[in-house]
């Protein structure tokens, strides 16, 4: 005996067969019910959810000699032609090889006469929208003045390609992808009456092969038979349809957010031993992620997730232990690597990286907790608000011992600047008024040593060698030095110029060497204030950073 595949044994021959389409078949039966039929009908959607079959069922509830009913008897004669496909009153045409105005015409002829002995002359033209436009415009000429013993079902997976004037004369059905639970139900069906032993989880696997089409998936649970007979085992079902195991996909979600690297990796290694395709892989990975994500998010995932009842509870068990958080930061990490693979030669690579990655993401607050803690922050710093108008005149009294570093850095000087002064300050107006003065002898000064420094005499110390001494005992730069000595002193002023070794401790400090001693102090200080600021210590705590660089403005 032939076999005959699942697809055609088991085509729906009643409303009541068809899986998913609840909303079209309640529709068109009652229309039928209440003698509302229209004479020209749309049934769009995708491939294998049962455009045909209803157009089928239609044309026996319409021509049925018990009819027109909500269902066909499918036992009168003409019910049996229709399934047969011998009726002389009910033609499929094919859209897709009788595109010309020739076809069209020659239909439009024969509709006008009677039907040799059924209610009505139907017309099914499946994938419509393959007519030539010419076609289309011959079609509209019967439309607009439909015979009344004249029905058309049209049938397409592109309704967007047809003339708005087809369009406006049909009642359109839209037919929807089937969920997975209901094709998974009806192959459960299929499977009790071929008598075959397979698991819910094989099913599921078939049923997502066909993604939401009934035709697709009977074919892919005809190759599974054929391979497995009566008896089906899952791991078969996973080679045979290239589905990726669900366990597969459940241990290594657990891996990467429980933290474990191992079996991570691990999973990664038996995903490439398979045979799996690594990018697919991530792909249904991501779908997982998505899973445990609207399951964490929303209160009815089913009406939102397409899986399978024992798929659904499987996520749920492992969605419940984390933060929706934590699992779409993971998520976005898959989809940067999933889109990164589109150009690279080592995907399996990209995805262990993101693995790890994923593995080792270290937990963060939730943004809610985070702006809770930060307003907590704000009120209290408004009920002190000095601490935001002088952060410096606030820290000196919550620390104590640090109060002399705070005061170094009050403009006027203190006792710890006049330390290094010879001369009461001499030195620093002598030198202010030679940068006035001669600006480029001035600078020179500035690298000086204030040896002594009196009305009548000067002697200024520059390290051995420097490029500063040598401009210095240019007599012609002395000789400046000199007469704006005798200028600022107003009396004859000795100067001399003498080498210092470079280290000596004894010379004092140049102001070149204060200025930079003072801003690496002012500088400290800044740190060290802005480390102990309370406001600061307590965003720390909070955001949980640290500080990296002291910047002055
Ligand atoms: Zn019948």
């Amino acid at each position: 005996m032939s076999y005959v595949v699942l697809a055609r044994k088991y085509r729906p021959q009643t409303f009541g067969d068809l899986t998913g389409q609840e909303h079209v078949t309640r529709t068109l039966q009652n229309a039928i019910e209440t003698e509302r039929v229209a004479h020209a009908f749309l049934f769009t959607g995708a491939r294998g959810v049962g455009k045909t079959s209803s157009a089928r069922i239609l044309a026996k509830a319409l021509n049925c000699e018990q009819g027109p009913a909500a269902e066909p008897c499918n036992v009168c004669p003409l019910c049996k032609e229709i399934t047969d496909g011998s009726s002389t009153d009910v033609l499929e045409i094919d859209g897709a090889s009788n595109t010309g105005v020739d076809d069209v015409r020659e239909l439009r002829d024969n509709s006008r006469y009677l039907p040799s002995h059924s209610r009505y002359k139907i017309y099914i033209i499946d994938e419509v929208h393959m007519l030539s436009t010419n076609a289309f415009n011959a079609l509209l000429k019967i439309l607009e003045e439909p015979p009344p013993h004249v029905k058309f079902i049209f049938a397409t997976t592109e309704p967007h390609k047809l003339p708005i004037t087809i369009l406006s004369r049909c009642q359109r059905f839209d037919f929807k992808r089937v969920p997975l639970v209901k094709i998974v139900a009806r192959l459960r069906y299929i499977a009790e009456q071929e008598g075959i032993t397979i698991s819910d989880a094989a099913l599921a696997m078939v049923a997502r092969k066909g993604d939401g089409s009934m035709r697709d998936s009977l074919s892919c649970f005809d190759q599974v038979l054929a391979f497995c007979g009566n008896q089906v085992q899952d791991d078969d079902v996973a080679t045979l349809v290239g589905v990726v195991d669900r366990r597969l996909l459940a241990d290594l979600s657990a891996a990467v957010l429980n933290g474990d690297t191992q079996v991570a990796l691990e999973g990664v290694s038996r995903v490439d031993s398979f045979g799996y395709n690594i990018r697919q892989f991530t792909q249904e990975l991501i779908a997982h992620f998505r899973g445990l994500l609207v399951i964490r998010s929303v209160p009815n995932p089913a009406g939102i997730l397409d899986l399978a009842e024992a798929e659904l509870n499987e996520l749920r068990r492992q969605a419940e232990a984390h933060e929706p958080q934590a699992i779409q930061r993971r998520l976005t990490l898959l989809i940067k690597a999933e889109s990164e693979m589109a150009q690279a030669s080592f995907p399996r690579l990209l995805l262990e990286m993101a693995l790890l990655k994923m593995a080792t993401l270290q937990p963060v607050l939730p943004v809610q907790q985070l702006i809770e803690r930060i307003k907590a922050l704000e009120t209290s710093a408004a009920a002190t608000p000095e601490l935001w108008r002088n952060p410096a005149q606030q820290a000196a009294p919550a620390a104590k011992q640090q109060a002399p570093s705070t005061q170094a850095r009050a403009p006027q000087p203190g006792p710890a600047a006049a330390a290094v002064k010879p001369g009461g300050g001499s030195w620093e107006r002598f030198v202010a008024f030679c940068l006035e003065r001669k600006p480029a002898v001035g600078a020179l000064l500035e690298y000086g040593s204030p040896l002594h420094c009196a009305p009548d005499r000067i002697e200024i110390g520059f390290d051995e060698g420097s490029y500063y001494l040598t401009c210095l005992q240019d007599s012609d730069t002395l000789q400046s030095v000199r007469e704006l000595a005798a200028e600022f002193n107003h009396q004859p002023t000795q100067v001399t110029v003498k080498s210092v070794a470079a280290d000596t401790a004894t010379a004092p400090q140049s102001l070149a060497e204060k200025k930079k001693h003072d801003d690496e102090q002012r500088l400290n200080d800044a740190r060290r204030e802005a480390a102990e600021h309370p406001l600061l210590m307590a965003s720390l705590k909070v955001l949980g950073g640290e500080i990296i660089d002291v910047k002055p403005l």
